[in-house]
């Protein structure tokens, strides 16, 4: 624009009604939280290799929607810091930056949607990409004193418009009134050191538990965890160090140190915390796992511009959650 309109411009501000005044105030916002996001995700996008070959022979290829642009010079293939990442191809840019605060507030689809001025189908299509990547982030090792313990779900088809099964009622009283064909398992290791671990099975047996507590934990850690039968099996049979504690005796401590009140207090949190989204599809239940690690890794104190930042991460999504 040249440097006469951008005075006329200037001197026009004074002379628009509230109505007027506003829609530029908006669109001034809209471009800055436009260029404000890109910036962040440009420059917190880590070492660039083409996502296409993986080649880190990469030039620098102009601009597109403020976002930098590359050119691969092995297959000369063109992407951005988005391509092959969970926000690739998601539109509105604009808005992230407040998703991810709805996010960071735990708001439900509805409450977001309404926040960032988007449609609910959108705002549920943006919640499930920005946690695609917090399924990735778990912890490797878990040291010293691990506690273990399992929650059961009632398999859930919300959202569902082919149900493969009678309507019920809503609720069950506990998890024991669960039918065994409709429960769905989460087991939970949490360390002293407030690293958690989670994982969902369809079928809670020593041999579906051992590929994940078997690179879990280490020679010198203590696993805790009530006399169930499948606890007492694996340990049994991988020679684990075991903390027992009786569920007839009603043992809560055992020597001081044995007892499984961290990871019963995650778990209880944790179904607080999932009350108001009013139940979960068993099909996304663990990015809700995975929202809550996420949050409790940072003690709720995440910043909106790391949440964003971690869903960018190129990481590709496992489908493979249920065994
Ligand atoms: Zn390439």
């Amino acid at each position: 624009m040249r440097a006469r309109n951008i005075v006329k411009l200037i001197a026009s501000v004074d002379k628009l009604d509230s109505r007027s005044y506003n829609q530029l105030k908006d669109a001034i916002e809209k471009r800055d939280s436009i260029k404000f996001v890109s910036r962040l995700l440009n420059e917190n996008c880590g070492d660039i290799s083409c996502p296409y070959c993986k080649s880190q022979s990469i030039q620098k290829w102009g601009m597109r929607s403020d976002m930098q642009r590359y050119r691969c010079k092995e297959c000369r293939r063109t992407f951005n810091t988005l391509t092959s990442t969970p926000l690739a191809y998601l539109h509105k840019k604009g808005r992230w930056l407040e998703y991810a605060k709805c996010l960071k507030d735990g708001l439900s689809i509805r409450k977001a949607a309404a926040k960032c001025g988007v449609h609910k189908n959108t705002s549920f299509r943006w919640r499930h990409r920005f946690l695609q990547n917090a399924n990735e982030i778990k912890p490797g090792k878990l040291s010293g004193i691990v506690e273990v313990n399992e929650l059961i779900f009632a398999w859930s088809d919300k959202g569902s418009k082919k149900l493969r099964r009678k309507p019920r009622k809503r609720g069950y009283k506990s998890p024991k009134h669960i039918p065994p064909k409709s429960r769905v398992f989460t087991l939970f290791c949490r360390d002293r050191g407030k690293n958690t671990f989670d994982d969902i099975f369809y079928r809670f047996s020593a041999d579906n538990l051992k590929p994940d507590l078997s690179t879990l934990l280490t020679k010198d850690t203590l696993f805790c965890s009530q006399n169930k039968a499948v606890y007492m099996k694996y340990t049994k049979e991988n020679s684990v160090r075991h903390g027992v504690l009786s569920i007839p005796k009603q043992e809560s401590v055992k020597k001081d140190v044995v007892h499984i009140k961290n990871v019963e207090k995650y778990q209880f949190d944790l179904q607080v915390w999932m009350v108001r989204f009013r139940g979960v599809a068993t099909k996304y239940l663990h990015n809700y796992l995975s929202w809550y690690r996420e949050m409790d890794e940072f003690d709720f104190e995440i910043t909106t511009e790391t949440v964003l930042i971690r869903a960018m991460r190129p990481e590709r999504y496992n489908t493979n959650h249920f065994r």
